[in-house]
């Protein structure tokens, strides 16, 4: 059953009446409250008697009557039927709500405009809770943010140049971000300065004081205001000037090393030049670095001093050259002798005089020998000794006399490294390296490099020793050799006279002088002949190989033309094979082809291998000579059909004195020379000799020269 409470009139009173938790009022078109609900006497303040005929405006803030807020929300609605909004509104006792507003126009029957409901509720609570939502998430993120920047902050000291490029464009934000930026710079670990444009200092962080205070005559609280160039004039004219004012003028960021002029120390420095056209400068410590890269850059230089020469004094004096001055004052080098006793090879120093000095010091003053330091010491333990002072006691201790202490304290000595000469069986020496007027101080990174100098400078007394350990014995070799030869060469000279006489009164004898001769005797005497003939080729091999040996052949090689030898040496040949009834053939030759040889070393090889081929070829067997052009080269070919020669001996053949069997006197005897004589002359006039053979079947020998002079082969032969 439908009730009367849904009939629309009675629905709207109901809203407009009971409806607590929305203002529902109604304004004319000029804007006055016409009706008032309890939902807006209670939001509100005001009752229905206090507001009705009033305007609207009141309900808004200050600030957005000011804006023309609530007129342009009734034109709104005006235009298109409805407005709504959410915003601050004002209730009767100044207090504010958040609202949320919907305002609908109102139109008779007639359609015509006639004023405005409308409905507003209070959103403050929800509103609330969302603020305290997104305060929660910025907070967050705030926490989040300030996680990030600590890690950035430990990052910090690398990321400097970003920071600062980053902070350069956050210029605006400079101001607000001072604090912080003060922070970070206080936490950089690398001293950190920030100069003004008129070069004073303004900002130090406290490594840059700790290193300011460090330097001498420097003070590291009165530094701020003072200008960089008042509180180190040693920059002045430096590169370390040059790049700082580069970096200030061009507005760009510079990065350069720069050593520091009073102090070895050496710096890696950052400039960035700053929006008020200062200077930030953040530098770091790389002296470490810097004098590793010097050292090994010193070894290899050494290095360099050490291949050039195998001379050990020569090679000393060198290192000692490059010690002086980059690394000492002084440099002197000990080496033992026999007895244990150091001599000294080398003094160096800058000023002659003074090596003068030191040199009639040690002569004068020999190091104690059992002292319990010093270079009697380092040899005696191979240990190095580092006196990074030297303080007077040490002068007193080392002293033998009084003048020698008065001489040692003019020395001025400051810092001093003595160090082992060690190589694998010992220490062999020692080297001593003193500052004295640089004023240096020796550390460990110092003696660590002098260490590594030491080691090179004993393996190259080392290898000089060894060189001439060597080159003496080659020495002793190549004496004994050649008097092996001298002796040779004598002796067959000495052998040929009694053959001589041999062969005359064989002849004598022939020729029946002292009364005729019978058959048989005729026959001894043949033997007798052909005994003597062996025994003088032999020796005239052996002459030969001395001489060779000796290196006394000249060679005179020229153009020869190779038909013509053949023709020469085939001419002489040809008795023997008919004797021996071989036949020889010579190969017909090609008429330009020639030779660069001594023709007459170039004849005599060739008789030699067919005296051979002869000699291990049977009767009814042959043997044939020929020539060719092979490359750059002359082939000469001996080819025979006799016993061949067995793989293993074919390389054994060709050294002195092998032969392969045992023959009898018939001629076919040699002295086992005949090859080995004919490779070293092949060889000495850049050619060679080789064989290729089988057993039972032949062998052929062949004799390569070249085409064209390669290059002065007399100077080489003349060469001992
Ligand atoms: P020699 O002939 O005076 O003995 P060589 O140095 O000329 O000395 O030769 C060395 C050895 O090489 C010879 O004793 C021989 O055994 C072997 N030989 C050389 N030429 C030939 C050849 N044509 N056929 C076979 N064997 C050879």
């Amino acid at each position: 059953m439908a009730s009367t409470v849904f009939d629309s009139d009675a629905l709207y009173r109901l809203l407009v009446t009971q409806v607590e938790d929305y203002a529902i009022f109604a304004l004319d078109t000029e804007g006055h409250v016409r009706t008032w609900n309890p939902g807006a006497e209670r939001l509100k303040g005001y009752s229905a008697q206090e507001i009705i005929g009033e305007s609207f405006t009141r309900f808004y803030p200050p600030e957005a009557q000011a804006a023309g807020r609530p007129q342009m929300l009734l034109a709104e609605a005006a235009r298109t039927g409805h407005a709504s909004d959410e915003g601050w509104r004002v209730r009767k006792d100044g207090s504010r709500f958040w609202a949320s507003v919907l305002i609908t126009a109102l139109h008779d029957d007639e359609g015509k405009h006639v004023g405005f409901a409308k409905i507003t509720r209070d959103l403050t609570a929800r509103r609330e809770s969302e603020d305290r939502a997104r305060q929660l998430a910025a907070e967050e993120s705030a926490h989040a943010a300030s996680r990030m920047l600590t890690v950035e902050l430990e990052q910090a000291n690398e990321q400097l140049q970003e920071t600062l490029a980053d902070a350069e464009e956050a210029r605006d934000a400079l101001a607000a971000a001072e604090r912080f930026a003060r922070g970070i710079l206080e936490s950089i670990a690398d001293p950190f300065v920030v100069l003004g444009p008129d070069w004073t200092y303004r900002f130090v962080n406290p490594p840059a004081a700790r290193m300011i205070a460090q330097s001498p005559g420097q003070n590291a609280d009165g530094i701020v205001g003072r200008s960089v160039w008042d509180a180190y004039p040693d920059i002045l004219g430096t590169d370390f000037e040059r790049q700082m004012r580069r970096a200030a003028s061009d507005r760009v960021a510079v990065t350069f090393e720069a050593k520091s002029p009073r102090r070895m120390l050496w710096s890696l420095l950052h400039c960035y030049p700053l929006p008020d056209g200062g200077l930030a400068m953040q530098w770091r410590d790389i002296t470490k670095q810097k004098r590793a890269e010097e050292a090994a850059r010193f070894l290899a230089q050494a290095s360099d001093v050490f291949n050039q020469s195998l001379d050990y004094e020569t090679t000393i004096d060198q290192v000692a050259r490059l010690v002086v001055p980059t690394l000492a004052d002084w440099c002197s080098v000990q080496i033992a002798d026999e007895n244990g006793t150091l001599r000294q090879v080398v003094v160096a120093h800058l000023d002659p005089s003074k090596a003068d000095l030191a040199r009639r010091l040690d002569a004068d003053y020999p190091a104690d020998g059992n002292a319990s330091f010093g270079a009697y010491n380092v040899l005696r333990t191979g240990k190095p000794e580092l006196y990074t002072e030297i303080p007077d006691e040490l002068l007193v201790a080392a002293a033998h006399d009084a003048e020698h202490l008065r001489i040692s304290r003019e020395l001025g000595l400051n810092s001093a490294m003595i160090v082992p000469l060690s190589v694998e069986g010992g220490t062999r020496g020692v080297m001593t390296l003193v500052a004295a007027e640089s004023g240096r101080r020796y550390d460990d990174q110092d003696l660590e490099l002098a260490i590594g100098l030491a080691h090179r400078v004993a393996t190259a007394v080392q290898n000089a020793e060894l060189h001439r350990a060597a080159r003496e014995a080659q020495r002793m070799a190549e004496d004994a050799n050649r008097a092996k030869s001298e002796f040779l060469a004598t002796m067959s000279h000495e052998l040929r006279t009694p053959l001589n006489a041999i062969a005359g009164y064989v002849d004598l004898l022939r020729l029946g002088i002292r009364g005729p001769i019978n058959a048989e005797q005729s026959a001894y005497l043949d033997r007798i002949e052909r005994s003597e003939k062996y025994l003088l080729s032999l020796i005239h091999d052996v002459l030969s190989f001395a001489k060779m040996e000796a290196g006394r052949i000249a060679l005179t090689p020229q153009v020869v033309h190779a038909g013509a030898v053949l023709d020469d040496v085939a001419s002489l040949m040809r008795p023997q094979f008919a004797d021996a009834r071989v036949h020889f053939d010579v190969e017909e030759c090609p008429p330009s082809l020639t030779a660069f040889a001594d023709p007459e070393r170039l004849r005599q090889i060739l008789l030699n291998l067919l005296t051979n081929a002869v000699k291990f070829t049977p009767a009814g067997g042959r043997v044939r000579m020929s020539c060719r052009e092979e490359d750059d080269s002359v082939c000469f070919s001996v080819e025979d059909s006799g016993s061949g020669i067995p793989p293993d001996k074919q390389e054994s053949i060709f050294q002195p004195f092998v032969q392969l069997g045992r023959y009898d006197s018939s001629g076919k005897a040699g002295s086992g020379l005949g090859l080995a004589i004919s490779r070293d002359l092949a060889r000495a006039m850049e050619g060679d000799v080789s064989v290729e053979s089988e057993v039972g079947r032949g062998s052929t020998f062949t004799l390569t020269l070249p085409r064209q002079a390669v290059r002065s082969i007399e100077e080489e032969a003349l060469q001992p």
